[in-house]
């Protein structure tokens, strides 16, 4: 070869070495870009217009990202997507599961800051103490879902006048504090209401209901009354309900911890005794029957909730019984709340709460009772009763 053969062949050389090495820094991204944006424009000339298929199927070869973007397509909506949407739909998914990822019970819960009492029940569930639980996190989660919480309360004769603004001031300072709040307000006179201004993200709806005359009847007909409002609109309005006897005070935070699909208060005067020591109704002959030997709390029926369905099929069941033992002329003993144990038995409550959430201040303060959240008002039966 002559000197100008040898010129010519190093130019070959040198410039052949020059195209690859171009191609090889701006191949993977520029090649797999304009791949991607051909198969979006047209599938069918897909093969002709992938020069190297198999370079990128080598899962060895280049990011994650780039196979990921590469295998993809290949099922994900028939490769319709150009790139840079596909990057957008992954952030958004991102965004969405980091939305709507369920929290785990150990993110925000942890027994063991409470060994003196009992945390979790057999069947696993939390039982939520002061100390147990994680506000930090349990706020920024539920702060993402932009929850509302119902809160029902019932005020018939004269526990509008004696008990009803101070639980309404209290709840609307204590209850689920920075999350949508709609109090379900039914009294028996709607002009007796007590007038008291919300806070910010606070509502309320008033509804006339008819009283009844027997005491034992006010209390067990909210089971039907919530159930019928419940299937009527707050099925619609609400991600979770609370359900609440009037004859109480909001004393501290009762925050998003509470929440859950169904949720159980645990009685104040019960909770360190035996189950064949509770109040519960021992009569075979009553629907919420339950015998010695069974049981595992006494549940308090001044405060019960959950999701609107679950707590739909809490009021329904209970208002079944309590309809039942009418038919059969029997009365449980605790009314209602007999029935919403007969209730819990069956169907477990996924959440507890401890009695630090419903506190009576007769009992004393025992070192289990850290924060009082809520405390029972005296009890004026004679003042507020139409019966006694
Ligand atoms: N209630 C009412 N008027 C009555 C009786 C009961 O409004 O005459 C409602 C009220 O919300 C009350 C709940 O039913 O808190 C349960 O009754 P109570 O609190 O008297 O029962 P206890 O807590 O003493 O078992
Ligand atoms: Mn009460």
């Amino acid at each position: 070869m002559n000197v100008k053969g040898k010129v010519v062949l190093s130019m070959l050389v040198v410039s052949t070495v020059i195209v690859v090495f171009w191609e090889y820094i701006h191949s993977p991204e520029g090649s797999f870009l304009w791949i991607y944006h051909s198969k979006g424009e047209n599938q069918d000339s897909e093969s002709e217009k992938v020069p190297s298929r198999s370079y990128y199927q080598n899962p060895e070869v280049g990011d994650s990202r780039i196979r990921k973007g590469w295998w993809f397509p290949s099922w994900f909506n028939n490769g319709t997507h150009i790139y840079h949407e596909e990057e957008d739909i992954d952030g958004e998914q991102e965004q969405r599961e980091e939305n709507n990822e369920e929290l785990q019970l150990s993110d925000w819960f942890n027994p063991q800051k409470r060994p003196e009492v009992v945390t979790v029940t057999g069947w696993k569930a939390p039982v939520v103490w002061e100390g147990t639980y994680n506000s930090t996190i349990l706020e920024n989660y539920y702060g993402k879902q932009k929850i509302t919480v119902g809160l029902t309360v019932f005020a018939v004769g004269r526990y509008i006048e004696h008990y009803l603004e101070e639980f309404l001031i209290s709840a609307n300072r204590y209850f689920m504090v920075g999350h949508k709040v709609i109090f379900y307000i039914m009294v028996d006179d709607v002009s007796r209401m007590p007038l008291i201004e919300l806070g910010p993200l606070r509502s309320f709806k008033v509804f006339e209901i008819e009283p009844e005359k027997r005491w034992q009847d006010i209390s067990m007909m909210r089971m039907k009354t919530i159930g019928e409002h419940i299937v009527a609109h707050i099925q619609h309005e609400v991600d979770f309900l609370f359900c609440m006897d009037v004859d109480q005070v909001f004393q501290d935070s009762f925050g998003v911890e509470t929440l859950g699909q169904s949720v159980a208060q645990l009685q104040a005067w019960w909770y360190k005794a035996d189950p064949d020591e509770f109040t519960y109704e021992r009569r075979k002959e009553s629907a919420a029957y339950i015998p010695f030997g069974q049981g595992d709390f006494y549940y308090h029926a001044a405060i019960f909730g959950g999701t609107p369905i679950q707590v739909l099929n809490i009021t329904q069941e209970c208002f079944k019984g309590i309809l039942q033992d009418k038919k059969n002329d029997i009365e449980a003993e605790w009314h209602d709340e007999s029935h919403l144990n007969k209730y819990f038995l069956l169907n477990k409550p996924t959440k507890i709460l401890s009695p630090e959430y419903c506190w009576d201040y007769h009992i004393g303060l025992p070192s289990d009772i850290k924060t009082v959240k809520i405390s029972w008002q005296t009890k004026e039966y004679n003042l507020v009763r139409n019966n006694i």
